[in-house]
Formats: C-alpha cells, structure tokens, sequence
C-alpha cells in the first residue's frame, strides 16, 4: 500500500506551484519538505513576472515564459478564490532602464537577437527615450537616457505568492511534511518509490524533484540529472514610501506595500547568503540615479539569496526511463514560471508523461562530448 499517489521532494516555489497542480489533479499527494532554516531560494527572490529578456538561446524557454505569464491573472484569481490572498500581481508592463546611450544600444542589441532567433515567436517590446518613459514614471532620474518596454512584464507580492501556493495545496487536500529532508529515493522492483527520510519512510508511486538545490545530489538516485549550482543574488529593501514607482523594472520595483526592493546581483562566488557593502553600494547607487527620490529613503533590509542555476541557466524538467514516474523540475524563475508549473507541468506530471514540447529542456542536452 502506498502512502501517496505522488511525493513532491522540496516546499519552494516550484515544488509548491507542482504540489498544488497535482492535488489539483486529484492526486494524493505529499510534498517533503526541510525545516525552517534551508537554502530556499523562494523566500529571497525579487518577484518579477518578467518576459521581456528570456529565451536567448533556447526559443522554446521564451515561448514557455510567455505561456506562464500568459496564464498568470487567470492562475492568481484562483489563488485568491481559494485562499482569499491576494499575490498583488501587477502586469502593466515592465521596464529594463539605460544609464548611458551605451546601455541602451546593448539592450537593444540583445533584444534584437533575442527576436531574430529561428523559431522565435514575436512578442510586443519597443525602446522608449527619456521623455515617453518619464510620462509614465514622472519619478525618473535625468541620468535615465531610456529603457526598453514590454507590456507582458509585471511582477508580484512573493511573501504572499508563496503563502497563497501553500493554502492552495493544503486546500486542494495536499500533506505537507516539513522537516523530513530527504536521504535516498529508492525505486521499488513492482514499480513506486521508498523515499527515505531522516526518521520516516514514504511510499508513493510517483517523485517529483524539486528540491533546488537539493535536485542535484537527489535526481542520480532515480537515474535523473540536475546539474544545477548555486548563484548568489542580494537585495535591498527601503522603508515604505507613498506609491511612485508605477511599473516594475528589472532591478528597482515598489512593493503593493510600499517598500522599495533593489536587485539583484548576480555572483558566482562566494556561494552563501551573507552581504558585502561593495555590490549593495553599486545597486544603491544606480538605483538611486534612476530615481533620485530613493536618496531620501532609509534602507531597512538587505538580504542575499543561492538561485538555482543550470550550466545554460534554462530550466531542467526531465522524466527518468530507467525508473519510469520520476520527474525532476528545477529552474531560476520560479515565480514567473508558478503559473506554468501549476496549470501546465503539474497534469502532465498527472497523465505520467511529459509533453514533448517539453523535450529541449531534458538534461540530457548537457551530455555533449568534450573535444579531446
Ligand atoms: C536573489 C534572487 C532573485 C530572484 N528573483 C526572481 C524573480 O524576480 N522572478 C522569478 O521568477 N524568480 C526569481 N528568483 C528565483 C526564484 O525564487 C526561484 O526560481 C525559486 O526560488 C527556485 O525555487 P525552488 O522551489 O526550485 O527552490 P528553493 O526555493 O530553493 O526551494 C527548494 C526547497 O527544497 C527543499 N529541499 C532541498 N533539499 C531537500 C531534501 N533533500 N529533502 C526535502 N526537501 C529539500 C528546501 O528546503 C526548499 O524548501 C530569484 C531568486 C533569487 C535568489
């Protein structure tokens, strides 16, 4: 007899968005969890629902992108149907600002190859000069020189996403199981998988990967791959201030509560969480050229989160032919994808299969041999 119909391995974003899909499915379905203190990436991150730069060398993830941001406002009313939280989704189009004409010709070059991928579906985007962007953000700064717009951009309360994914999944009938780090995944000879944790076995007949961090050391067990390593982000938050700041930018947005979040680095080294002055100096101060009115604004907090990066920085969804009914989920842009993970992966993972419009994200991308 199995415990569950299919156990989730990680209470982040991601696993939450799946959990939530799949009870959603009618699945019974757990979803294993580490204690309060993990690498949870979900709990730092910046809350973007941001279209406008992905898919660089991988259409299919622009594609994928879109269809999750497509599906968002639809996803967050049933969150709030629900659970009676509200994710604060805005999508009234984002910005990616240029301090120099230099800046702006990159964006704009980088936008451009974006679009002349092959395969690539066109999506709205323009680049605005200084004047048509201050019509809409009277707060910018003079150093502004323009940005590129895209409408489909926007971004969200993440405290409150993340709260709202949990009651959902908890109210479509999903066990939450904190504290039970995961050890071994071992898939039994009749088909189903014991899943060992520190003091309790589980049975379930489907695992779903989606552990972050913990993807990496765990998908081996089920003849998977996760090569995914730890990339640093830090952000820093200001006291909270009467709205100003009426669209997201890629590294300045104003919360629906009024703080104003500032981000984020990206670092290699070292991999932990702690904050260094130097990098937040830099963020503060171009942020505060963007819009000046910052200067007058106390920081509160500072933070610093591991994102969860492939070698191509695309997702990773892979099912394993060795021990059919395993999956492994794990990408960087958790929040923007919630709405995907939910309404698309999640019945796939249901039905037992992937799509194949799914196959370019497999892992097995990264097996190319190495020139001798
Ligand atoms: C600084 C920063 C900014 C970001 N900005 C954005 C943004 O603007 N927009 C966006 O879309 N995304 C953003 N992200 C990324 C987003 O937060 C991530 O995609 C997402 O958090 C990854 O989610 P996850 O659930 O895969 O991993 P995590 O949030 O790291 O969660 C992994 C979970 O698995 C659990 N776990 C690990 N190992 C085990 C085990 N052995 N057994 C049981 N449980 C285990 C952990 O305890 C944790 O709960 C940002 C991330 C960072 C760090």
């Amino acid at each position: 007899m199995r415990d569950f119909d299919a156990a989730v391995i990680g209470g982040g974003v991601v696993g939450l968005s799946i959990a939530r899909g799949l009870a959603g499915q009618g699945l019974r379905c757990a979803i294993l969890d580490e204690g309060d203190i993990a690498a949870r990436a979900s709990r730092a991150n910046f809350a973007l629902v941001w279209v406008q730069s992905k898919g660089m060398g991988m259409a299919p993830y622009g594609h994928w992108t879109q269809r999750s941001a497509a599906a968002w406002a639809a996803f967050a009313e049933e969150l709030r149907a629900e659970t009676g939280i509200a994710t604060g989704l805005r999508q009234n189009g984002g910005y990616a600002l240029a301090l120099s004409e230099q800046e702006l010709d990159a964006r704009r070059a980088a936008m451009m190859r974006l679009h002349n991928q092959p395969g690539w579906d066109a999506i709205p985007w323009e680049v605005q000069d200084h004047a048509t962007i201050a019509r809409a953000m009277p707060a910018i700064g003079r150093d502004v020189v323009g940005g590129v717009f895209c409408p489909l951009d926007g971004d969200v309360n993440s405290l409150r996403l993340f709260r709202a994914l949990h009651a959902s999944a908890l109210a479509r009938g999903a066990t939450y199981l904190p504290d039970m780090p995961v050890q071994t995944i071992i898939p039994q000879p009749g088909g189903g998988f014991l899943i060992r944790c520190a003091g309790r076995d589980i049975a379930a007949a489907r695992v779903v990967l989606a552990a972050g961090l913990g993807n990496a050391r765990l998908a081996p067990m089920v003849g998977l791959a996760a090569p995914v390593r730890p990339q640093r982000g830090q952000i820093l938050v200001t006291e909270k201030a009467a709205p100003f700041l009426h669209h997201a930018t890629i590294t300045v947005r104003q919360t629906d509560e009024g703080g104003v979040m500032i981000g984020d680095s990206k670092e290699e080294e070292p991999a932990d969480t702690r904050t260094g002055p130097g990098i937040i100096a830099v963020m503060a101060q171009r942020a505060q050229r963007m819009f000046p009115v910052l200067g007058g604004l106390n920081v509160v907090r500072t933070w610093a989160g591991l994102r969860v990066m492939s070698p191509d920085g695309f997702p990773i969804y892979d099912q394993s032919v060795a021990t059919p009914g395993a999956f492994v989920a794990t990408c960087h842009s958790g929040v923007t994808l919630a709405a995907a993970h939910s309404e698309l992966l999640a019945p796939m993972i249901a039905a037992g299969r992937l799509d194949p419009t799914l196959a370019p994200f497999s892992a097995r991308r990264f097996d190319v041999p190495q020139a001798a």
